[in-house]
């Protein structure tokens, strides 16, 4: 069955025995069926789930209660059985990247100098050592290949959010098979390439700020620009396995979401603070302190 958010988005493929009334990424109850997509090509790659449901509950659990004292109720008793797996689209990104740079490249040298001081009121010479830098321009060209930025394909699902669950371990990829995803929800890329393709060229290029950084001779360095061209660019979907929670803590908020690795278990989740708990916590503390103060100011005119 083909479904389409209309809150978020996400285009969904969703196993019949999975009929969904709300989005599994954004928890909105604006989810529609829709024709299927005409002549999409399929995914070229993709990554098998290796948590099992249950372990992907325990994760989700273990960090919403380890997490969300200050939230309110509603999130930390939040029920992790709404816990989805999801196979989430992504671009898998590579390119040869070649940067001209420059720099200014400062190289350190000792010098002995000469200095007067008074010494017991009497002016007297001394030599120490000082360090300098002797500064000068630095022009270059780097390339190099840049194999598997992962950028996310989907719209319920942002790029940054993503990246908190990323490494994934991309040596298990294997050809994308229609049978893998049986049984799953999965989603149709729903970000128009050319915008993925400017993310993956963002995160190399900002990948690159610190490969150059590093590469860059002499003690020191300063004013390092550099403007890279992409050749040789290929970039195909891959599905990526992903356990989604998502919540509506209040409708007027965007969802929170909690997100594990399907792969590797690593967790995600921003929580919210509940501003009523705090509160309650501050003027709880404020009455301890102020009882206190009331205790030991009377015990101590007591001992006087
Ligand atoms: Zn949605």
């Amino acid at each position: 069955m083909n479904l389409s958010c209309q809150s978020c988005g996400a285009q969904l493929v969703v196993a019949d025995t999975l009929r969904t009334a709300t989005c599994p990424y954004c928890a909105a109850p604006s989810v529609v069926e829709r024709p299927p997509t005409p002549d999409r090509p399929p995914p070229t790659f993709a990554l098998g789930f290796v948590q099992t449901p249950q372990k992907a509950r325990e994760l989700a659990r273990e960090n919403l209660l380890r997490r969300s004292f200050w939230a309110p109720s509603s999130v930390r008793n939040a029920s992790v059985e709404e816990l989805r797996g999801i196979y989430v689209p992504a671009w898998l990104y590579s390119a040869l990247a070649e940067s001209d740079f420059s720099a200014t490249i400062g190289e350190d040298y000792t010098e002995t100098e000469t200095y007067t001081t008074t010494e017991n009121g009497k002016t007297v010479t001394k030599t120490r050592q000082v360090t300098r830098t002797e500064w000068r321009p630095l022009r270059g060209r780097h390339a190099e290949y840049i194999p598997d930025v992962l950028v996310t394909a989907s719209s319920g699902l942002p790029n940054d959010e993503l990246e908190h669950i990323e490494p994934f371990d991309l040596r298990a990829l294997r050809r994308y098979d229609d049978a893998l995803v049986a049984g799953w929800i999965s989603e149709e890329p729903s970000l128009p390439p050319q915008q993925c393709q400017e993310q993956a060229r963002a995160e190399v290029v900002e990948h690159l700020r610190q490969r150059l950084a590093s590469f860059m001779p002499g003690d020191s360095h300063r004013d390092l620009q550099y403007s890279t061209r992409f050749h040789q660019e290929s970039l195909v979907v891959c599905l990526l396995p992903v356990w989604v929670l998502a919540l509506r803590h209040d409708p007027k908020s965007p969802p929170l979401r909690f997100l594990v690795n399907g792969q590797t278990g690593k967790v995600h989740g921003r929580v919210p603070v509940s501003w009523v708990k705090v509160l309650i916590a501050v003027v709880l503390g404020l009455l301890v302190l102020g009882g206190l103060y009331l205790l030991l100011s009377s015990h101590g005119k007591g001992l006087r």
